[in-house]
C-alpha cells in the first residue's frame, strides 16, 4: 500500500487519491484539504455491549464544512470548474448546500440551493448564507426540490451537484480508502445512515476498488439505517411524506435507490429502521460517553449497531465501523432541546459550590 500519510499542506482527497478519481490530469483541485478524518475507537459504548465487537466511528463531521459532503463536493466542483461551469445548483436537506456553497465560493462560481422550508438545521442554513449561496426555500420537501433541480439545466446554465452527479460518488468513496489505510483491511461491518443513498453506494464502490481482487472475501457487510418515519429502503417502496428529527435523512425517494439496494444485497448487509427516540438517545450517548458530538442523522449508525449487536445480527468478535456523517454543531436547536438547561445562580462561592455539590449528589 502506498504511504499517503504526508503529502504536504493543502492536500485533499483529489491529490491524495488521484489514481482512483478519473478527473482530467490537468484539472485543478478545488480543495479545502478535506478528508483524512479520524477513525475513533468507541470503547465505552463497546463496553456497554459487553465488548462483543470492536467499534469505531469514522468522524466525517470533522471535514471542513462539517460533513462528508465535502469529499464529493471537491470533486464535483473541480470537474465543473474544469468544464468552465459558471454556477452550481443543488437541492439539499442542508449539508449539501453548505458544502456546495463553500466549494463554489472557492472556485469563484455562483451557487444556488433549494431547501425545504423550516426543515433545515440552523447551522447549515448559516453556512450556505455565509458562503454566499443564493438560498431558495421551497414549500415542499427534499424529494420535490430534487425533482425541480433535475430539470433546471434545461432552463438555466447551471451544473447539478447533488449526488446524482457521479463525480460526487468518486469523491465520497475515498472515505472507504481511508478506513482500509488505517485498519489495514476492511471492517467486517460498515454501518451508516441512508438518506438519498449516494453515500452507501460510494462506500461500496470504494471498498471494491481499493481492495485487491483476490481478497474479495474481505469486503464488509454494508448496513444502512433509516429513520422509522423515512425508511423507503426498509419498506421497499418510496415514502410520500417522510418525517424524522434527523433532517439530513428526511428523504422518501432516494435518488440512488439501485446503488443502495445492490450494496446491501451484494455485501450480504441489510437496511433497518430506528425510531427518533433511539436516534436522539444514541446522539446523546456519543456526545456524553465518547466526546463525539454529531448531528442526529449521524447517530443513527450507533443506534442501529447497538440494536443489531444485542439481537445478534452483527456477529460477535467483529470489527464494526460507524460512519458519523455530520457535526453536532450543525443542529444546535435539537441538541439544546434534549439537554438539561443551565441553572442560574448568584455569582458567589456558596451558590456555585452549592450547585456543584447538589449535582454530584444527584449523579
Ligand atoms: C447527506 C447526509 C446523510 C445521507 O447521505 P446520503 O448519501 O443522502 O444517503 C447522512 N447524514 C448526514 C449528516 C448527511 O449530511
Amino acid at each position: 500500500m502506498t504511504d499517503r500519510s504526508n503529502l504536504g499542506p493543502g492536500v485533499g482527497i483529489i491529490d491524495k487519491y488521484r489514481d482512483y478519481i478519473p478527473l482530467a490530469k490537468d484539472a485543478r483541485a478545488v480543495s479545502l484539504a478535506e478528508g483524512n478524518t479520524p477513525l475513533i475507537p468507541l470503547e465505552r459504548i463497546a463496553r456497554r455491549l459487553d465488548n462483543k465487537v470492536r467499534l469505531y466511528a469514522k468522524f466525517e463531521g470533522l471535514n471542513p464544512t462539517g460533513s462528508f459532503k465535502d469529499r464529493g463536493m471537491t470533486v464535483a466542483v473541480s470537474h465543473a470548474a474544469s468544464e468552465g461551469a459558471r454556477a452550481v445548483v443543488c437541492a439539499s436537506t442542508g449539508n449539501t448546500s453548505a458544502a456546495a456553497a463553500a466549494y463554489a465560493g472557492r472556485a469563484g462560481m455562483d451557487c444556488f440551493v433549494l431547501i425545504p422550508e423550516g426543515k433545515i438545521a440552523l447551522g447549515k442554513l448559516a453556512q450556505a448564507m455565509m458562503h454566499g449561496a443564493k438560498v431558495v426555500q421551497i414549500r415542499g420537501n427534499f424529494d420535490e426540490g430534487l425533482d425541480i433541480v433535475r430539470q433546471l439545466p434545461d432552463h438555466a446554465p447551471v451544473t447539478i451537484v447533488n449526488s446524482i452527479n457521479p463525480w460526487r460518488l468518486h469523491g465520497q468513496k475515498t472515505a472507504a480508502f481511508e478506513i482500509i489505510d488505517v485498519l489495514g483491511k476492511a471492517p467486517d461491518y460498515q454501518c451508516m445512515p441512508v438518506g438519498n443513498a449516494g453515500n452507501i453506494t460510494a462506500y461500496w464502490k470504494g471498498y471494491r476498488e481499493y481492495l485487491p481482487e483476490p481478497m474479495h472475501y474481505a469486503l464488509p457487510k454494508m448496513v444502512g439505517y433509516q429513520a422509522a418515519g423515512a425508511a423507503p429502503l426498509v419498506h421497499g417502496h418510496p415514502v410520500d411524506s417522510p418525517e424524522t428529527v434527523a433532517t439530513a435523512i428526511r428523504i422518501g425517494k432516494p435518488a440512488t435507490w439501485d446503488g443502495a439496494v445492490n450494496a446491501a444485497k451484494d455485501s450480504e448487509g441489510w437496511f433497518s429502521p430506528q425510531t427518533d427516540d433511539a436516534i436522539l438517545k444514541a446522539q446523546k450517548m456519543l456526545a456524553k460517553c465518547e466526546g463525539i458530538f454529531c448531528e442526529p442523522a449521524s447517530a443513527i449508525s450507533v443506534a442501529g449497531v447497538i440494536e443489531d449487536v444485542r439481537n445478534g445480527r452483527i456477529a460477535e468478535g467483529s470489527d464494526v465501523v460507524c460512519i458519523v456523517t455530520g457535526h453536532g454543531l450543525k443542529d444546535p436547536d435539537t441538541a439544546i432541546a434534549q439537554s438539561e438547561q443551565p441553572e442560574t445562580v448568584d455569582a458567589t462561592m456558596d451558590s456555585v459550590s452549592g450547585a456543584i455539590l447538589a449535582a454530584m449528589e444527584r449523579a
